[in-house]
């Protein structure tokens, strides 16, 4: 504290990532990220870059970019949204499009960074408790304050949870909440949940976010984007350009780009992430852990005898990172993310010498 600081720093209470430790070998399954390199096409775009890609500013617009991710939507590129990782997208538009006279809705249960941008941005909220089977209701978010919401935002699939929604279930939320922006972050939906962005064109008040980060295996290029109503991506776009006009660079726009472009090598590492998450699965039930079925690239897991933060303590000491929260409710799970077939062996092995 400063007494140089302003008052709005002063009240900030920022996210906290998870760890980046500086350690080698080390089998790292607590932030999501991929445990595939990119596609090959996406280093060689960027390997391809001449001096300009550096000497002059990128498109403001990154209208290329715009078309790839239109093109793999069946969209127009004017419903296309795109920002330095989903974090900037959903920061605009929790600015741009959440910020209104009533509180907005989330899961108690969620990403953490919601009431983060709350708190910065002085947007009132209320958070709804998934079920007990952590499962969301859209009907608590429909009938909460008779249906008087400022918008309503979560991921499909949920994190940290991995629990998902139908595509049914999203669509009848739509069709009974039309006066408020409803977000749905689409983090983890390459993972096997049905993706809701044919519904754009249908309803003018939905907005889906996705990443390159996790199943695209690009966490360190910073890329992610919205698509929703043309006049929903103008909000994002105005936000944008009162903030940053260049948002993705010209390396970021061609990695970008590449990554979009190579959907065969987009389904053929999800697809891998998700058969060793069924086995993984498999061999923590065999330990006697209780998973909860993911729809994403990780699993939330508990044993019913053996403390969370000790099996995470544990591990650490054997260089294997896993994330645990300590929040009401969750504090006995861990989550832990989907590595390679090798990397999840030597995790259920140091399980299993612990468990002994
Ligand atoms: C990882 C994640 C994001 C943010 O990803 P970026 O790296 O900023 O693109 C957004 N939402 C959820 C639910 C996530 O797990």
């Amino acid at each position: 504290m400063s007494r140089f600081w302003s008052k709005t720093v002063k009240n900030l209470t920022p996210y906290v990532p998870g760890e980046q430790p500086k350690l080698s070998q080390l089998i790292k399954l607590n932030t999501n990220e991929s445990p595939y390199g990119p596609s090959p096409k996406v280093l060689m775009a960027i390997a391809a870059a001449n001096n300009d890609a550096l000497r002059l500013y990128p498109d403001p617009n990154s209208d290329a970019l715009k078309q790839s991710i239109a093109k793999i939507h069946n969209l127009q590129a004017n419903q296309v949204f795109v920002g330095n990782g989903s974090d900037e997208v959903l920061a605009h538009a929790f600015l741009g499009l959440l910020k209104q006279d009533h509180p907005i809705l989330f899961p108690d249960i969620t990403y953490s960074f919601y009431p983060v941008y709350c708190n910065l941005y002085d947007i009132a909220f209320e958070t709804i408790p998934l079920t007990e089977n952590f499962s969301i209701d859209i009907t608590d978010y429909i009938q909460k304050n008779n249906g008087k919401n400022g918008g309503i935002i979560f991921p499909n699939p949920n994190a940290p949870t991995g629990k998902a929604l139908a595509l049914g279930q999203i669509k009848a939320l739509l069709q009974a909440n039309t006066e408020s922006v409803i977000v749905i972050d689409q983090a983890y939906v390459d993972y096997g949940t049905e993706s809701a962005v044919d519904l754009v064109n249908e309803f003018p008040n939905l907005l889906i976010t996705h990443t390159l980060s996790k199943s695209y295996a690009l966490a360190g290029l910073r890329v992610g984007y919205a698509v929703g109503h043309p006049d929903l991506i103008e909000a994002l776009e105005r936000v944008k350009n009162s903030f940053n006009s260049y948002p993705i660079d010209k390396l970021a726009m061609a990695g970008a780009i590449a990554a979009i472009d190579d959907q065969d090598y987009l389904k053929r590492i999800s697809k891998a992430v998700v058969q060793t998450r069924e086995t993984l699965i498999e061999d923590l039930s065999q330990l006697g852990f209780q998973t909860i079925p993911s729809h994403a690239n990780f699993v939330f897991t508990k044993h019913p005898e053996k403390d969370a933060a000790e099996i995470a303590a544990v591990l650490r000491e054997k260089h294997i990172i896993v994330r645990h929260f300590k929040m009401a409710r969750i504090d006995q799970y861990l989550r832990i993310t989907i590595g390679t077939d090798e990397q999840c062996a030597m995790l259920v092995k140091n399980l299993k010498d612990f468990l002994k």
